[in-house]
């Protein structure tokens, strides 16, 4: 943007600035030129108040002797503010003159002055056939003479209604000295300078050429004619002022465009960090936290109403679909560990569950120094009740003990499960051998009670069980397994006593 404005200030607003400058300068320049004008133009309108006068008309025929005294003193000079004056009488000789010194403030005498003039004048007289006694024909210009530039006025001598014929003819000159160009520096505030040319001869342009001289100045130069003759190269100098302030402005609108530019992107840097970043950190860290945590619960919290507030919504549809996947996967695991560890026929906890649990009880009851029991239960004739019954009514019989092993244990620690085949075992801790012993007992009661007919069995008429009781505070020497073949060994003595009955023991 810094760039785009340089340029564009550089390359289309600068050069206006130097174009105003130029044209100024020009315009300046016509103003002395106009001025130099105006000042021919005053010293040949007097000119002609004197050419065309009676009295100036009756002198140059020789018949006003007082026509010197009364108007051609030193103070006609200076307040006429020219520098000399010839009277020509009609034969072209030179009839009277007069030369100011304002140095002097005098009259003086300069014969190599006047002889200049004369041959001027004769030389143009060769040169051009000057008409010097028309009544309306004037002569007016710029002239070197003696390497001075002097601006000149020529009329004819006439009477006061100028009314011929013309006796004579008066030349007027100024130079253009220093004084009257501070004069003008004073009127015009240019400052300029007048060169004679030297070497007439050349060709020069009548064009008005600009010329920039230094970062400072600006030279506005042209020739000044005379009847198609080059007189003098006039030129003005001009402070560059306008180009100055052009630069200054493209410097202040360079500076302008870089404060705007860094407000600007400071403007977009704050806007961005509270639309786009803050928001899109927000929701970065947020999906990480959840990742991370896997804690689907989470919401990200973006509620503006553009894309960011759409892509956070978004979001929290998605965690939705994936909390509540979450939800129903776990229930579904849930469900299929509870599953695995359950007994298809029986509906009490398998092995699996029993050897995952009893590990842990075992541990607990290490560390908090609590006995824990075991009871091994053991179906008597399940065999010949099989052989006898079926299948079918095998599988309700394991049901119906199953339901009534579980109705025995009251405490939440405690666990009922299936062995295996017609084995179950119930873990018990923090239950000491009398308190196994006496829920043992329960046991052999319970399932009495049910008096579910077994018409193979020696023990009894309906279906027994006989069951091995140990217990044991775990420490160093005694194992898990130690236990449990030692509640085996209690049932396979149990079965030896006669069945439907208990075998317990302590270690
Ligand atoms: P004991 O009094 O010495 O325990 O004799 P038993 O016949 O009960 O013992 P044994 O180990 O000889 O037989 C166990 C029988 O249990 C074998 C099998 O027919 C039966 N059985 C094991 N699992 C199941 C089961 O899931 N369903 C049914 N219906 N019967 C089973
Ligand atoms: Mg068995
Ligand atoms: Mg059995």
């Amino acid at each position: 943007m810094v760039t785009v404005s340089y340029l564009a200030h550089w390359q289309y607003v600068f050069p206006i600035f130097k174009q105003l400058e130029r044209e100024d300068a020009i315009t300046n320049f016509e103003r002395v030129a106009a001025r130099f004008n105006e000042d021919i133009v005053y010293l040949d309108l007097q000119n002609k108040d004197w050419g065309a006068w009676d009295d100036t008309y009756e002198f140059i025929q020789g018949k006003r002797p007082d026509y010197i005294e009364a108007n051609l003193g030193v103070e006609s000079f200076r307040n006429g503010q020219f520098d000399f004056l010839f009277f020509f009488d009609a034969a072209k000789h030179l009839y009277w003159h007069g030369i100011y010194d304002s140095n002097s403030n005098s009259l003086v005498f300069d014969g190599s002055f006047v002889q200049s003039v004369v041959d001027r004048l004769e030389d143009k007289l060769i040169q051009t056939q000057l008409d010097l006694f028309s009544l309306n024909v004037h002569y007016t210009g710029l002239v070197l003479l003696q390497d001075k530039p002097v601006v000149y006025s020529i009329r004819p001598i006439l009477t006061s209604k100028e009314t011929g014929p013309s006796k004579g003819f008066v030349l007027r000159g100024r130079y253009v000295d220093p004084s009257l160009i501070s004069n003008f520096i004073k009127q015009t505030h240019v400052r300029f300078k007048i060169t004679p040319v030297a070497d007439k001869t050349k060709t020069y342009s009548d064009e008005i050429v600009v010329t920039e001289l230094d970062d400072e100045t600006l030279e506005v130069s042209s020739y000044v004619f005379s009847y198609g003759v080059p007189i003098m190269l006039v030129e003005s100098f001009f402070p560059r002022d306008i180009s100055e302030q052009g630069k200054v402005a493209v410097q202040s609108a360079l500076i302008t465009s870089i404060v705007l530019g860094f407000l600007l992107l400071f403007a977009l840097w704050i806007t961005l960090r509270k639309v786009v970043l803050e928001p899109v950190m927000h929701l970065t860290q947020k999906a990480t936290a959840i990742t991370n945590t896997k804690d689907y619960k989470k919401r990200a919290q973006v509620e503006t109403s553009d894309e960011i507030g759409e892509l956070s919504r978004q979001l929290n549809k998605m965690l939705d679909v994936i909390e509540n996947r979450d939800a129903s996967l776990e229930e579904v695991l849930s469900r299929l560990q509870e599953l695995s560890m359950t007994d298809s026929l029986t509906q009490i906890a398998n092995r699996l569950k029993f050897d995952s649990v009893s590990e842990m009880e075992w541990r607990r009851m290490q560390r908090e120094q609590l006995p824990i029991s075991i009871i091994m239960c053991d179906v008597d004739f399940f065999k010949q009740y099989n052989d006898h019954y079926g299948h079918v009514e095998g599988d309700q019989c394991l049901v119906n003990i199953a339901k009534a092993l579980k109705d025995c244990v009251a405490r939440p620690a405690d666990l009922v499960a299936r062995y295996g085949g017609e084995e179950f075992v119930m873990l018990l801790p923090g239950t000491d051998l009398n308190g196994a012993t006496h829920l043992a007992n329960t046991v052999l009661d319970k399932v009495s009670s049910m008096q579910l007919p077994h018409a193979k069995s020696t023990t009894a008429p309906f279906v027994t069980v006989s069951l091995g009781v140990a217990s044991v505070t775990p420490h160093e020497d005694h194992s898990l397994l130690q236990l449990l073949t030692d509640a085996d060994n209690a049932l396979y003595r149990a079965k030896q006593n006669g069945r439907n009955t208990l075998v317990s023991e302590a270690y």
